[in-house]
Parts: structure tokens; sequence; C-alpha cells
């Protein structure tokens, strides 16, 4: 059990600020995952976390104690990389062993504990393998066993599953999952710039963006209350449709214009100061549908399908230029390219942000909470 906090951790090298002052607070036993586009700081912060990197400044405790000055070695953490850096001479069992003999651990607490770590991980079978033998997947649960048999109290992934392929990818992902809830007591922290990883393993996400801390929440969290126009956009595949608005009357329910002067209303409240306003009006492509009735959201021209047989991506250019919308719709909707098509949304699956990007659901649940 470990629960971890950083205060304003910043990271620099030389000249080249990379992190600029990170504030989290991990608790005992959770998944969290790191999640950001490439170079956004998430490797750092880990590496600062694990005492591979010096933290420039800040202060990082683990369990209540400060241990920016604390070796790698001594804070009881275990770390898995993207490259398994198996030793290719020694058998699975020898992997498992290594580190335990080097700490002098006696051969019965050795043996016990690879073999339980085999064990949870399906490994029991491979363990006279050498790594050659083996798929890259089951290569890489060899690397996360070493790092069980040390018991640590932080496990950290480095883009574990980045070397497989599509498919093992699926399959060690789900490992992972299992892997957290046969070790209920062990703090995770996963970094990866997939937001499916992030959205399936994660307990709760923290999505960075040059090397700031963009939003900490529930997988569901950020998909139905993003923060700001970033997260709304970085999580969920294809991401955000978003448009240029206008706020035509602001207050409890916001009516909005957008496309070519159509009006919708949607239930988010804005401040009086909003009205007539700038802002970004934001609809999520598996949250349109074609629309029944009078009422709906957009029109426009099917300008490209993309068939994926339980869906379909529908591009509509609503002639507004810029992006075509995406909409993700039934594999067996008659769609055809070239027609007119009507998209509506529940208004609750709606987003506004301002000028700045920032949601004003955000705000508003923020201001509740304060
Ligand atoms: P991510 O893991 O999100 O892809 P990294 O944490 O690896 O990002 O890197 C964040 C930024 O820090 C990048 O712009 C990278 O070039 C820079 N960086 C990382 N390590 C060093 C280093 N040793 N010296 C200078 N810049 C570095």
């Amino acid at each position: 059990m470990a629960e971890l906090t950083l205060r304003q951790v910043k990271k620099s090298y030389g000249n080249v600020h990379v992190l600029h002052g990170i504030d989290l607070d991990i608790k005992s036993g959770e998944f969290i995952v790191f999640v950001g586009p490439s170079g956004c700081g998430k490797s750092t912060l880990l590496r600062t976390i694990a005492g591979l990197e010096d933290i420039t400044s800040g202060e990082l405790k683990i369990d209540g104690e400060v241990v920016n000055d604390v070796p790698p070695s001594r804070r009881g953490i275990a770390m898995v990389f993207q490259s398994y850096a198996l030793y290719p001479h020694m058998t699975v069992y020898d992997n498992m062993a290594f580190g335990m003999r080097i700490a002098r651990e006696s051969k019965a607490e050795i043996d016990r504990r690879v073999r339980q770590a085999a064990e949870i991980l399906q490994l029991t079978k491979y363990l006279d393998r050498l790594p050659r033998a083996m798929s890259g997947g089951q290569r890489q649960r060899v690397a996360i066993g070493r790092a069980i048999v040390r018991n640590p109290k932080v496990f950290l992934f480095d883009e574990p599953l980045s070397n497989l392929d599509a498919a093992l990818r699926v399959a060690t992902r789900i490992e992972i999952a299992k892997l957290k809830e046969t070790m209920p007591a062990t703090t995770m922290i996963y970094v990866t710039h997939d937001q499916v990883e992030a959205m399936t393993l994660a307990d709760r996400i923290v999505v960075l963006k040059d090397g700031n801390v963009e939003q900490v929440g529930t997988p569901m969290e950020l998909y139905k209350k993003p923060g700001n126009l970033f997260v709304a956009q970085f999580i969920g595949s294809p991401a955000m449709n978003v448009l240029p608005a206008t706020v035509e009357k602001a207050g409890t329910a916001t009516l909005l214009s957008h496309s070519g002067g159509r009006r919708t209303t949607v239930p988010i409240a804005t401040p009086a100061g909003a009205q007539g306003g700038a802002v970004t009006f934001g609809v999520r492509p598996e949250d349109l549908a074609i629309a029944t009735g009078a009422d709906h959201l957009f029109e426009g021209r099917v300008d490209y399908v993309e068939q994926l047989g339980e869906v379909q991506l529908v591009y509509v250019d609503t002639g507004r230029g810029g992006e075509p919308l995406v909409a993700k719709l039934p594999g067996n909707a008659e769609v055809r390219r070239g027609a007119m098509l009507r998209l509506a949304a529940e208004p609750r699956d709606l987003h506004i942000f301002d000028g700045e990007g920032r949601s004003f659901l955000g705000r508003e649940a923020a201001a509740e909470a304060a």
C-alpha cells in the first residue's frame, strides 16, 4: 500500500522546461494512467517518480515521506518498460528470480514468489523456456513477473504494450487489467499515448499536455465532462466534432447559433457575460444520429463513408468550410455518398467551450465544489 503526493514538481534539462509544476494526489491501490501526446512529459514524470530522474524543484512524497533524494532502489517501486529487456541466455524462471538472487533472498522464498507470479501471469508452463522461444506478449508478461516478485509498493509501467502487434496488445491489456484485480493493494501508474488503454485500465486518468496537467478524473468523467477542448478531443475516437458558435442567449440553458444560422438550446449554464460571444460547440461522432423528426442539429452532404461493419463513420460537409463533421452511425444505416443527411443529438450530449477552450460545464462543477 502506498499513496503518492506530488507538489509543484518541476523538471528542466538546462533551459528546456519539461514539467511545469505538477500537483497530484494518488491514492493507495489506485490504477492511474498518464496519457497525452508524444513529448508531453509522461515518461519524464514517471521517471521522476521512479527516481531515475532528479526533480528540479517541488516535492514528491511516497506514504508521507519526501523521497526527492531517495535512490530508486529504496523507493519500493518496480518499473516495466516498453522494451522488455530480458536476459536472453536465462530461462523465464531465472529472469524472474534474478533480482531476488542479487538481493540474497532464500532459495525457498525465491521459488515461492516466482511460482506465484508465474501463476498470476499464466507463465507456469513456460518457466524453463528462453525468451527467444516466446511471443512478444509472453515476454512482456515475464518482464511484468520480474517486477511482481519484488513485491513493490508502487508499480510503474512505461508504454508496456507499444512493441506488441494489435491482437497481442488487446490480450496483454486484459492481462494487465486482471493483474490489477489480483494485486488490489498495489498502487499502479501507467504511461501511454493511447486513449483506449487509458480508458480501459484506469481508475483515474491524468491527461497531460506540454508538461502540464489538463485534467484528472475517472474515464467516464473525462469522457462525459471534459474540462477543456484538448481533453474533449483527446479522449474518444474519432475525436469530438467542434465548430464555432455564438451565444444568442446566456442563462441556465444556452441558446446557440451555429452552422449557417441554425439555433440549438443546450442545457448548460453560461454567465450573462457570455451573451453575444464566440464559443466552441462540440458533439461526439457517436452522439449523432440520423434525424427522424423536423428538429435537426446539422444538415449536409455526405462527403465520404468509412464502413467498419458494426458502425460506419460518415463524413458530412455542412457547407461551412473547414473539417467535415464525423458521425458514427450503425453499420446498417442507409447512407449514400453525395446525398443530403440531417443529423440530430440529444441536448444533454452537447458541449460548449469558451474562447479559451474551457468547458462551461467544468466551470459550473468547479463552482459547486468550491
Ligand atoms: P512523452 O513520454 O510524453 O512522450 P517525454 O517525457 O519523453 O515525453 O519527453 C518530454 C519532453 O522532454 C520532450 O520534449 C523531450 O524532448 C524532452 N526531454 C526528455 N528527456 C530529455 C533530456 N534528457 N534532455 C533534454 N530534453 C529531454
